[in-house]
């Protein structure tokens, strides 16, 4: 700390790039202070910082780590500390740009395996962002010395000590998550998709906040008797809710009665939450995809056969590319693209959805014969899809009835309390004489893998990589833009920063190499990201890698099969 304290007083009033001297690592006796990366000037993205406490003065049980789940959420806790005594103790603006600042990556409902904190048997670490302050271009070196000697050891004592922080809260967070991911891997001997303990909230504070409805205001999550069922958790013991079994299972209703609300807990039950968040006991198995119609995407060598077929001057829906999809040709190639990866479950909304894909009623093929329609609607696959490939579907259909026929399961939400009504929505269509006629093209194939060409995965602009990510939605890849924004499933921008430098990592690893399918180049990067953990696919090795939380597989490819300038070969 003298060190350092030493070369700050030396380069007050300097020239900003002096601040690079600060690179490198200073013990304050209970901790160690890491300066990775200095930032070029006080407008650049900022320092790259670490802090490191050893075990012995940190004093983590080993307990509290001793598995996957129990670690991520130790983890999770410890950087969501750090950033609440960050805003505590960091006075923030000291000058120009970002001076002054401080930032560690903490998540928000979710708990996902993220690089902000990482804890072993030998220390705990905490990797955050520090604006090294200035005025202009000049250093100031009080202020440097206030935020490096004065804050960051209080901000890291407050909230990286076992004993500095709260026992109760960090139990609860830990077994929660050990709960939720125990749940998770029990679906499936349960003959189960998806499971939602009553008493759950679902609905959300608003179209822009994913933080629960006030309890006074939310109607709590009840399983009709027909659905429920209880499992048995490590730490919250017997729980009790709705079990969706496999199959095909439709969500009906009217308007505004909780639909799309329920669906939405369906589709973010493939992530843990923190407590209190309303859905930490919704869990949907970690293989079910959003899917969407999503026009104007671009579509590389997809078969969408089993959707579309005869198109207009004979265009190929066997190795089916464009780069501006219609609502149906993008629905069918999100679902073959999904379906290529494995998906288990498929979940579809009426909402995002294009009716034509969903729906042609028997008016419709009387008027247009069949071989005047390219699409197969997804009512006459559906049931192939979950008999061929064991995939089962959700859907919120309120418009439609003609669903009734391929459902196994019928939910009605009735003022946002689920119903089971299959029985009667079979009744009703027992009744019923103009009836529409299947048009099933034969069985379901399994999809067609597909490879990748790294010639067609270009991160560089200038001949300097270039890949930056803005928020949720859209990635900077080299001379391309990629649009995430109908990847629903994506909930973190971190994720998205991983999604990129995964992507990358597999060219450079030749995991992507002309050969490999996506799904094999994929299990590879994942498989290293298993072992070596997720700093494995960041630049800086052994420094602070930058602020990743872990994306799945499907999003990845979705990211890649949204690429422009991708290309790809149909394995034959
Ligand atoms: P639908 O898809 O059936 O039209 P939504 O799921 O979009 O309906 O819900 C309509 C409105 O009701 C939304 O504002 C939603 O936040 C709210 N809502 C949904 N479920 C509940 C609930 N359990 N308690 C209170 N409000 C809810
Ligand atoms: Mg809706």
């Amino acid at each position: 700390m003298e060190k350092l304290k030493k070369i700050i007083s030396s380069i007050d009033r300097m020239g900003y790039k002096a601040y690079k001297q600060l690179e490198g690592k200073y013990d304050f006796g209970d901790f160690i202070l890491f300066i990775d990366h200095v930032q070029g000037d006080p407008f650049a993205s900022p320092s790259r910082c670490r802090v490191r406490v050893m075990q012995s003065i940190a004093g983590f049980d080993g307990k509290l780590f001793s598995n996957k789940s129990r670690k991520t959420a130790l983890e999770d806790y410890i950087s969501r500390a750090f950033d609440r005594s960050v805003k505590k103790e960091c006075r923030g603006n000291r000058g120009t740009g970002k001076s002054g600042l401080i930032t560690i990556d903490s998540g928000k409902q979710e708990i996902l395996q993220r690089t902000s904190c990482i804890i072993n048997s030998d220390f705990a670490e905490a990797r955050f962002y520090a604006g090294l302050p200035a005025r202009g271009r000049t250093i100031l070196g009080d202020h440097c010395l206030e935020m490096l000697t004065g804050e960051v050891p209080i901000i890291t004592r407050s909230s990286m000590l076992m004993q500095s922080l709260d026992k109760e809260k960090i139990r609860k967070h830990i077994e929660i998550c050990e709960d939720q991911d125990h749940i998770r891997n029990i679906l499936k001997e349960n003959k189960l998709v998806s499971f939602i303990k009553n008493g759950s909230i679902l609905p959300r504070r608003s179209g822009i906040s994913d933080s629960p409805l006030p309890v006074s205001e939310a109607v709590a999550f009840k399983s009709p008797p027909q659905l429920e069922i209880t499992l048995e958790t490590p730490n919250e013991g017997k729980i009790t809710g709705m079990g969706v079994p496999p199959g095909v299972t439709l969500i009906i209703g009217g308007g505004f009665h909780g639909k799309t609300t329920l669906l939405k807990a369906i589709e973010r039950g493939i992530y843990n939450h923190i407590p209190s968040d309303g859905r930490e006991y919704c869990i949907t198995v970690d293989s079910a995809v959003k899917i969407r119609a999503e026009e104007g995407r671009n579509i590389q060598k997809v078969d969408i056969s089993p959707f579309i077929s005869n198109l207009p001057f004979g265009r190929d829906t066997v190795e089916f590319s464009t780069a501006n999809a219609s609502g149906s040709t993008s629905q069918a190639a999100n679902i073959i693209e999904a379906l290529e990866l494995s998906a288990g479950l498929l979940l579809l909304d009426e909402d995002t959805s294009a009716t034509n894909f969903l729906i042609r009623d028997e008016i419709m093929q009387k008027i247009v014969p069949k071989h005047k329609e390219p699409i197969t609607p997804f009512i006459d696959q559906v049931k192939n899809i979950y008999r061929k490939l064991g995939t089962s579907s959700i859907l919120v259909m309120g418009g439609s009835g003609d669903y009734f026929e391929v459902a196994d399961t019928v939910i009605m939400m009735d003022s946002y309390q689920p119903a089971v009504v299959t029985k009667k929505a079979r009744e009703i269509i027992q009744g019923r004489k103009d009836i529409r006629t299947a048009e099933t093209p034969g069985p379901f194939r399994p999809v067609t893998g597909r490879v990748p060409l790294p010639s067609g995965i270009d991160p560089f602009r200038g001949g300097k990589k270039k890949v930056r990510s803005r928020g949720l939605d859209n990635v900077i890849f080299g001379f391309s833009n990629i649009d995430l924004s109908a990847v629903e499933q994506i909930v973190d921008s971190s994720q998205v920063n991983a999604i990129s430098d995964i992507i990358i990592y597999a060219l450079e690893k030749k995991y992507i190499d002309g050969k490999n399918t996506m799904t094999s180049a994929l299990d590879m990067v994942f498989k290293d990201i298993e072992k070596y953990g997720l700093d494995i696919i960041s630049d800086f090795k052994g420094q602070h890698p930058g602020s990743y939380a872990l994306p799945r597989k499907f999003e990845v490819a979705a990211a890649l099969n949204r690429l422009r300038t991708l290309k790809a070969l149909q394995v034959s």
